[in-house]
């Protein structure tokens, strides 16, 4: 019998991350008045993701980047996830991270996890030699306001129609991505959209529970793809 393919995307802030590094980052060293205005805006849609970032790089007049780096190394992964690292690397399933948060932090959390090396892609942050706060994105679509880094991109260019796809997300960058998806595992802003909008989702608090579901899933005689999700994919396959 022929091996399922199966594919992981995985959010990084507030899932593979309890916290969210992005926000805690700008809480921590920019106007916190200012950081809650601008985040309450992304959330209510006023402005797009990337314009969030760009506000909230302004809202920081200066960073000393030890004070940073030490700000980052007081937190960490969470542990479910390397061992869910481990899991997928056992049963051949491809992991891609999909970020709508920053290398600098990703780089510096999964080298400590011992995860250098996992697949990602984010967005970029840069400090000068001043202390300025600098974002750039790479894989920016105008099409795709809710993540400055285009998640949905990456799905359809990571992926085909043989495969399985499952995505993992908490959160406002996710609501699009996730629907290209087959199985959602959501928790959150992302659960509490999948329910307003019909999407069938499991909800999880932590990787050991999305592990026992998908190997539950993995010996399914029947495995069923989401019926959304293969037009979505569709439409955008040939779009290309
Ligand atoms: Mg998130």
């Amino acid at each position: 019998m022929k091996r399922r393919k199966i594919k992981v995307f995985v959010d990084f802030d507030g899932t593979i991350t309890l916290e969210d590094v992005g926000e805690a980052i700008f809480r921590r060293f920019g106007n916190a008045e200012q950081v809650k205005r601008i985040i309450e805006d992304l959330l209510s849609d006023k402005i797009s993701s990337r314009q969030c970032w760009d506000e909230l790089c302004d809202s920081v007049n200066f960073i000393n980047k030890y004070e940073l780096d030490e700000f980052i190394d007081l937190l960490d992964v969470d542990p479910s996830f390397i061992q869910f690292v481990k899991f997928c690397n056992q049963n051949e399933i491809e992991m891609v991270v999909l970020s709508d948060g920053f290398d600098y932090y990703i780089d510096r959390l999964f080298n400590k996890a011992g995860l250098a090396g996992l697949k990602y892609y984010s967005n970029k942050l840069f400090v000068d030699s001043k202390g300025i706060l600098k974002a750039e994105y790479p894989y920016f679509d105008v099409d795709s306001p809710t993540s400055a880094n285009c998640k949905k991109n990456h799905i359809i260019n990571h992926s085909s129609e043989d495969d399985y796809t499952i995505y993992i997300g908490d959160g406002n960058s996710d609501k699009e991505a996730a629907q290209y998806c087959d199985f959602i595992f959501a928790k959150d802003g992302l659960a509490r959209f999948c329910s307003m909008e019909r999407i069938s989702f499991y909800p999880f608090n932590n990787f050991i529970d999305i592990q026992n579901k998908i190997t539950e899933l993995v010996n399914k005689k029947n495995l069923r793809k989401r019926h959304q999700a293969q037009l979505k994919r569709k439409s955008a396959y040939m779009a290309e």
